[in-house]
């Protein structure tokens, strides 16, 4: 068993923002352990930095996110004829015939909406698909409409299930390129300090991950791998269960069973009770994907299987929806985004056993569009100190690629919710503390103590003595997962 001294680190009190004296600690095998131990083998000086628990990311999409980091940015766009423009220009460089893949578009603000008329003037001849920010949406030219099985489409912007299963035309690699591609994203994730994601992509995850888990370069960090609906008879008959060992680094586990019960904010498919002031034709309240008889039933069923459940509940109609159906069943798990929860819902929500994952960084993009299409009720929008407040477990995470996988831009946000340098903070009543935002980022760790799980970071200077608006700056100089240091900028 390898045994490793870590020398001269200040470890960070979650709770009073204090560092320590320098001292040393012990990594023996993949526990901590303060004892000195003979015969160490390694030694890391951090001359003095900072140490704490190691963060997660309990929502990414690991398969979109490392598509999205080699694709397209069109994530600053402001406008169709912008996304227009930067299409054209990366056009000079791109194969007549190879599709032409772009990602990050918000049209929620937009005066002009997508058509496949604008693109078609981009090119006739390469597909062209555009896949917005928060993946509920895309926006394809003639070519790509039909290259990808949607020709004759009326308008060349398709919504929810026409817009996925365009992404999962677009998004058809071979294996071992996206593995590749997620390892990249990972590994670059380890820099910000990630030691566990939470993957919630549409995919055979457990099939997926085992694979990535058996390659020659395993992912660098832990790996909780969802399962969807469309798996569960399999997952159940192979007898899967949240928490439950898939291979034997220990670092691959099974994930909660992920459903789907509304749209996005941005996309205007959110569920709310509340008619929207511009809605999409046909869906004043947004969409619903399933009722809540069919919800509760769901939740019966992967409760007597083991599966703990990530619920997506956007809009304040489907998060009632939600917290309704897991008082109903008694199942475990999480409530994803919980984004507009009125107040009565986050009552109802704080007697139950249920943690709240969320992703403050979707502030960024989604402050404009909550302002507009819900004016005078955002303070109910991602309102992170009130759900603290009642005692509601928070845990963040990105949705990436909707919003970038970097754990401190999240923290920041939930401590200053400074979305922009012109503006103040938004609805600054819902500022989480800093000891709060970390203790959302820990996957519930608060404290390395001995015989804890050596997952750490080591950092320049301690969070708390910062100007909060510099959190986003931070990334770690060590980071390690499971008594392994899987980055490190030591020379
Ligand atoms: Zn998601």
């Amino acid at each position: 068993m390898g045994i490793m001294r870590l020398r001269n680190a200040r470890l960070l009190d979650l709770d009073t923002g204090t560092a320590s004296d320098p001292q040393d600690i012990w990594v023996q095998g993949n526990r901590i352990s303060r004892r000195p131990i003979e015969d160490e083998r390694q030694v890391i000086d951090l001359h003095g930095r900072i140490v704490m628990p190691g963060l997660w990311d309990v929502h990414v999409h690991a398969g979109q996110w490392a598509l999205a980091s080699r694709r397209l940015d069109l994530s600053g766009c402001e406008s169709a004829a912008e996304c227009v423009e930067l299409t054209r220009q990366s056009l000079v460089e791109h194969a007549p015939d190879s599709p032409l893949i772009g990602v990050g578009y918000r049209d929620g603000m937009w005066q002009q909406p997508p058509s496949a008329r604008l693109l078609d003037e981009v090119s006739e001849i390469t597909p062209i698909a555009l896949i917005s920010g928060d993946l509920h949406a895309a926006w394809a030219n003639t070519a790509a409409l039909e290259r990808f099985g949607f020709g004759g489409h009326p308008s060349g912007h398709l919504v929810e299930t026409e817009a996925f299963e365009l992404q999962t035309a677009v998004n058809n690699l071979p294996d071992l390129v996206l593995d590749e591609w997620v390892h990249g994203v990972l590994q670059a994730a380890t820099r910000r300090g990630l030691v566990g994601v939470v993957d919630i992509e549409r995919a055979n995850n457990a099939v997926d991950w085992r694979r990535r888990f058996a390659s020659e370069r395993p992912p660098p960090m832990r790996i909780r791998a969802s399962i969807w609906p469309e798996w569960l008879d399999a997952a159940i008959a192979e007898g899967l269960h949240t928490g439950m060992l898939l291979d034997d680094t220990g670092l691959l586990s099974v994930g909660p069973l992920k459903i789907i019960t509304d749209g996005s904010m941005t996309a205007r498919t959110a569920w709310c009770r509340d008619e929207y002031v511009d809605p999409l034709q046909g869906y004043p309240h947004g969409m619903l994907w399933m009722a809540p008889e069919e919800l509760e039933s769901v939740l019966y069923r992967a409760r007597s299987a083991g599966l703990d459940c990530a619920v997506h509940g956007i809009g304040d109609a489907a998060c009632a929806m939600v917290v309704a159906a897991f008082a109903e069943t008694g199942a475990r798990g999480t409530i994803e985004h919980a984004q507009f929860m009125r107040p009565g819902d986050i009552a109802a929500l704080a007697q139950l056993d249920i943690t709240a994952s969320v992703q403050p960084a979707q502030m960024l993009d989604d402050r404009d569009s909550v302002d507009a299409l819900w004016p005078g009720l955002s303070q109910h929008v991602f309102p992170l100190a009130s759900m603290a407040a009642a005692g509601i477990t928070l845990a963040f995470g990105s949705d990436a690629p909707c919003a970038p996988a970097d754990p401190w831009l999240a923290i920041e946000l939930s401590v200053t919710r400074i979305t922009d340098a012109e503006r103040g903070s938004w609805h600054p009543d819902e500022r989480l503390t800093l000891s709060q935002a970390l203790l959302c980022s820990t996957n519930g760790v608060r404290a390395l103590v001995p015989g804890a799980r050596a997952d750490l970071i080591a950092l320049d200077e301690n969070p708390f003595e910062v100007e909060p608006e510099r959190l986003r700056t931070f990334g770690a100089w060590l980071t390690m997962v499971d008594g392994r240091v899987v980055h490190s900028w030591e020379e």
